[in-house]
């Protein structure tokens, strides 16, 4: 039966009832039956819609799209060796999270919400707020007050209503959830249609490869977005036997910022509470992932693992990354980094998103740049 799931006390709701978690208190699935026309998909245009009967939108009418998606996926050399990378940073608001914001957005116009909320400075909230003022719907923000400015211009120009929080992360997810009593809430960690969204990041990697599964995927992983996704995608291909196998998925954290890792570890069944540091890859600095369990489950039902990286580790990729044309943010170079650290990743075909744009974050590149000329400069000098 389709609808939105609770695992944890058993209920059921119906598809298009405008909630965001369950009454006990937590999080929800969408049960949905996926189906897949081959001879359909490959006749459409090239945007993640033409997964049509796989996508749980009942009316073509409520679609909310920028033709987005069927990124890119192109093998690049790394020396170690090769991996494929999808350029999702491709997206029109830069990055993957476009996925997520397509099908929950054009879920609340079918529902015919008026007004959603969302707490995230980042990736996310661009994308819910792009998504948003396409749709004609009314989309507030909520971010820490010390968000830097540069990286709210793309919201404000959007049209979104920007509400700054005092104090941590923290009091900005508590107040996200204060105004989701009222407002619904377009959450990428909370809202289960998200992940509806991003799961076609699976089915585009099925397709590119040939209508097959890689051996393995390499996802920076926070509050896991793409990586649950990615499994939720997959296991619709499996169960429809279109993949043989499911891929091992391989979670990349930043080691600032490694509950996962700690979780994964420990062999625990909650997020722990961890030490925190500061770390480039601001994009996956999550100290509590909401589906924490969620995210360690597919990892080792997979055969996958956990990685993390260093932020120097983070800097060299991205300067390999930029010496091959391909300019990121500095989160998206996580997985780059583990493929290189990690000799037993690099097995058979193992695909990893480039999640967001390096022009999201030129004032950070320009250090790192000018940080990777001088040390080569030095190197020069040394050997000559
Ligand atoms: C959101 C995001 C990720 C993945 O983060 P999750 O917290 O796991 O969803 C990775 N890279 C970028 C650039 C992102 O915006
Ligand atoms: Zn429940």
């Amino acid at each position: 039966m389709n609808g939105l799931l609770c695992k944890s006390c058993g209920t059921m709701y119906p598809m298009n009832d405008p909630r965001w978690r369950c009454d006990c208190g937590d999080l929800l699935t969408v049960r949905f039956r996926a189906r897949f026309d081959r001879k359909k998909i490959v006749r459409r245009k090239p945007t993640m819609w033409r997964y049509r009967e796989a996508l749980p939108i009942d009316d073509d009418d409520h679609v909310v799209s920028f033709e987005e998606g069927m990124t890119p996926m192109i093998p690049v050399d790394l020396g170690a060796g090769t991996l494929l990378l999808k350029l999702e940073q491709l997206f029109p608001t830069g990055s993957y999270k476009d996925r997520g914001a397509a099908v929950l957005i054009s879920k609340a116009k079918e529902m015919g919400i008026a007004r959603v909320v969302e707490d995230s400075s980042g990736n996310a909230g661009c994308a819910i707020a792009a998504y948003a003022a396409k749709a004609g719907i009314e989309c507030e923000i909520l971010v820490p007050e010390s968000t830097s400015p540069g990286k709210l211009a793309q919201i404000l120009l959007y049209g979104a209503a920007l509400r700054r929080i005092p104090g941590s992360r923290e009091n900005t997810a508590n107040a996200a959830l204060a105004a989701a009593e009222t407002t619904y809430y377009a959450s990428h960690s909370w809202n289960p249609f998200f992940f509806q969204g991003t799961k076609t990041f699976a089915y585009e990697v099925w397709e590119q490869l040939g209508f097959r599964a890689p051996d393995a995927l390499l996802l920076p992983t926070g509050n896991g977005t793409l990586l649950i996704g990615s499994w939720i995608g997959f296991r619709e291909l499996k169960e429809n036997g279109l993949v043989d196998k499911m891929p091992r998925h391989i979670a990349v954290q930043a080691e600032n910022c490694a509950p996962l890792l700690a979780m994964f570890r420990n062999g625990l069944d909650s997020v722990p509470a961890i030490a925190t540091r500061e770390t480039i890859a601001e994009g996956v600095a999550i100290a509590n992932p909401v589906r924490g369990k969620e995210i360690v489950d597919i990892v080792r039902e997979t055969g996958g693992e956990v990685l993390a990286v260093s932020d120097a580790e983070v800097e060299k990729a991205l300067i390999l990354l930029g010496g091959k044309g391909l300019y990121v943010e500095p989160t998206s170079a996580l997985p780059v980094a583990a493929f290189l650290k990690y000799p037993g990743v690099r097995f058979g075909d193992v695909v990893a998103p480039l999640t967001g744009h390096g022009l999201k974050a030129n004032e950070k590149m320009l250090e790192i740049a000018s940080k990777g000329r001088k040390k080569r400069r030095k190197e020069g000098r040394t050997t000559a």
